[in-house]
């Protein structure tokens, strides 16, 4: 595997590709790995001749209170990981080469409505941040396919609509969650959480679950079913931020008629901000 941090390393690499006519996947990260980016990463070997994973904590993501500082930086460790997986180039870009005319003059990409929905709206921002950095860097490393994770689901319908209004040449995968055992969504952000929030971490998956189980069942009265969960929520320790019910397509409200769907959910542990979601097919 090689590492690059260069910019104009990364291109030539992609140039000798171009020449041997491979197939070049691609998976964005910011880095602090565990099973579920390793995961991204298995099924992009799958698919591609050669397999790039970028890891950049990317400052354009993070809201002015967020965790931007006290991310985990752990780059030794994830790019053994890595290189144990078989991964060609490991790209981790500086700050300074990422946004060489500084944050406040940078050019954004930014797509309308699903971005300010949600997430979005408890995050003013962040979508346009994620559409901004994962278009430069398909713009550097140009692959054929490129992987993310469904438990980052608005995130994933963001990509899409990103690659396909801006008429991008690549394809993008959605790959299932991964979980701890108990059902708690991999995320580097559960290491925040002391012995007693992680124990209750697992509660909000359960309680997605038996949301699940009740539209499975047919209910169909979304608001009270999200209102209980809420409060089952509530009285178990947790602050939650958002339930929604939404069609899994637009992330708009849906229609009972609606098939395909989606429950998202974002709730804090104490300050972790836990974020979860099921997809239903009906
Ligand atoms: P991050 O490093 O958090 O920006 O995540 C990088 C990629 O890994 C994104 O596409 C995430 O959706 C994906 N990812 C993170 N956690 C998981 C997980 N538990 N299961 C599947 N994909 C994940």
């Amino acid at each position: 595997m090689q590492l690059v941090s260069e910019i104009p390393q990364l291109r030539e690499l992609r140039r000798e590709w171009q020449v041997q006519s491979k197939v070049i996947a691609f998976v964005p990260t910011m880095g602090n790995l565990h099973q579920g980016h390793l995961n991204l990463v298995r099924e992009a070997k799958r698919h591609a001749d050669v397999v790039v994973v970028s890891i950049f904590v990317n400052p354009m993501q993070f809201g002015p209170d967020e965790d931007l500082d006290a991310y985990p930086r752990t780059l030794p460790n994830d790019a053994k990981l890595l290189q144990e997986l078989g991964v060609d180039v490991l790209f981790a870009p500086k700050v300074c080469d990422m946004y060489a005319r500084g944050l406040e003059q940078q050019t954004f990409v930014e797509v309308p409505g699903i971005s300010y929905m949600i997430c979005g709206a408890s995050r003013p921002g962040h979508f346009r941040g994620v559409a901004t950095i994962v278009c430069k860097l398909f713009n550097m490393v140009q692959p054929n396919l490129a992987f993310f994770g469904e438990k980052d689901f608005q995130q994933l319908q963001v990509i899409k609509a990103m690659v396909t209004d801006l008429s991008m040449n690549l394809k993008v995968f959605g790959v299932p969650t991964t979980r701890e055992n108990d059902g708690l969504a991999m995320s580097s952000r559960n290491q925040y959480l002391d012995p007693a929030q992680r124990a209750l971490a697992p509660v909000l998956y359960s309680k997605l679950q038996e949301l699940n189980a009740a539209i499975v069942k047919g209910r169909r009265d979304y608001t009270n079913l999200v209102n209980a969960c809420k409060t089952e929520l509530a009285e178990q320790g947790f602050k939650p931020d958002y339930i929604e019910i939404r069609a899994a397509d637009s992330l708009m409200p849906p229609s009972h008629e609606e098939k395909n769907l989606v429950i998202l959910a974002a709730a804090f542990m104490g300050k972790t901000r836990l974020i979860d979601n099921i997809q239903i097919k009906l």
